[in-house]
């Protein structure tokens, strides 16, 4: 299968005004320097050196660190002059970056263009304006879709990128934020459950008891419900879980199979609400002792197969010790004729199949 390479260019934002609470912007510069342009021919020789062109559709540079657009417009250009120059040899072919909604306007936009960028994500968090007043984050929703429509205006690839559990964020701003994202329609998007970083106004927070953090099941209920809604709109959801700048922090605080945990809960949901449908009164079925158990075929596609199972099979034993009665075979979809498409589970019913004493299940 063709596959997609990035090389990811960290530049941190030295002098950023900004002060959202969840941010520890001293620590990631600390540990990563101020970035030279040598630094960032170094790093794309580097990721070329190894890179096989042979089984890649596309290789892009990507410009992380959350502010590109806010540091100083000769920066910016210094460093899209180097991507540029390997994307003109077609050594590359696509130049990314992410930036804050309050860090665009037609000036930035034009030079970005002329250097030939093909994606921008904005670090939008929340669309409630409650949460990112209470997460320090210095704009309100409305610069979202203003600067969201102007990047739309000028064809670039919009991603915009979603945090889950910041203060005053709750299942239904969740849900709101998600709903308004499809409303934007940008085509890729990043969900990212909020990490307590020490040294971090959060962190304090969290000390003085005015914070709490998501437990990881709330975190995955919350973040389950914005995949629904953003996959139904046929947005991609390029990554859930950790953001880059977490990862450096040494403090991961949720499970590093986040998206699993959160792919695998859809997969059980949607293949439990089959079985309802398949299996009214599965129970009532065996007021006698021995009986033949129904089979059934649970589906998807290759890619999604394993989240039929869950992360360790905990799907498996839920099914198993919830519907003892029912014999479960998994199936990829093309051993059965089928095409199903990601994150899409089908139960089929192949009828009574085994006979088992049911005092014994
Ligand atoms: S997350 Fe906020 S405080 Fe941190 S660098 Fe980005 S804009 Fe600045």
């Amino acid at each position: 299968m063709k596959k997609h390479a990035i090389i990811p260019v960290f530049i941190s934002h030295r002098g950023c005004p900004n002060d959202c609470v969840f941010c520890n912007q001293k620590k990631i510069t600390a540990r990563s320097g101020d970035v030279t342009t040598e630094d960032v021919r170094n790093t794309i020789e580097e990721h070329l050196s190894t890179i096989s062109r042979m089984n890649l559709e596309t290789v892009e540079i990507a410009f992380f660190g959350g502010s590109f657009t806010g540091i100083p417009m000769e920066e910016q250009q210094a460093f899209l002059a180097i991507a540029k120059e390997y994307k003109d040899a077609g050594k590359v072919d696509a130049i990314h970056l992410s930036t804050r909604p309050d860090y665009i306007n037609r000036e930035i936009l034009d030079n970005l263009k002329a250097y030939s960028v093909d994606v921008i994500e904005l670090g939008v968090q929340s669309l409630d304006d409650k949460v990112l007043e209470l997460s320090g984050r210095g704009h309100n929703a409305a610069i979202v879709y203003e600067s969201a429509a102007l990047i739309k205006e000028y064809g670039f690839t919009l991603g915009i990128q979603l945090m889950i559990g910041l203060p005053g964020d709750s299942l239904e701003s969740c849900i709101f934020s998600a709903e308004e994202t499809v409303k934007i329609g940008p085509q890729i998007a990043r969900l990212y459950p909020t990490v307590v970083i020490e040294d971090t106004a959060l962190w304090q927070q969290y000390q003085d008891g005015t914070y709490t953090p998501l437990a990881e099941e709330e975190a995955v209920e919350r973040t389950k419900a914005m995949y629904r809604i953003l996959d139904d709109a046929g947005i991609n959801i390029i990554r859930v879980g950790l953001k880059s700048s977490d990862i450096i922090s040494d403090q991961p605080a949720f499970h590093p199979a986040f998206r699993q945990l959160v792919e695998g809960r859809i997969a059980r949901e949607d293949l439990e609400s089959q079985i309802n449908d398949l299996y009214p009164g599965l129970d009532d079925l065996f007021d006698d002792r021995w009986k033949f158990c129904p089979l059934a075929l649970f589906i998807s596609n290759e890619k999604c197969y394993n989240n039929m199972f869950g992360h360790k099979g905990c799907n498996r034993d839920y099914f198993s010790s919830k519907y003892p009665r029912l014999n479960i075979r998994y199936r990829k979809d093309t051993d059965q004729g089928l095409s199903l498409r990601d994150n899409e589970y089908k139960v089929i019913d192949l009828g009574p199949a085994y006979l088992v004493d049911t005092d014994k299940i």
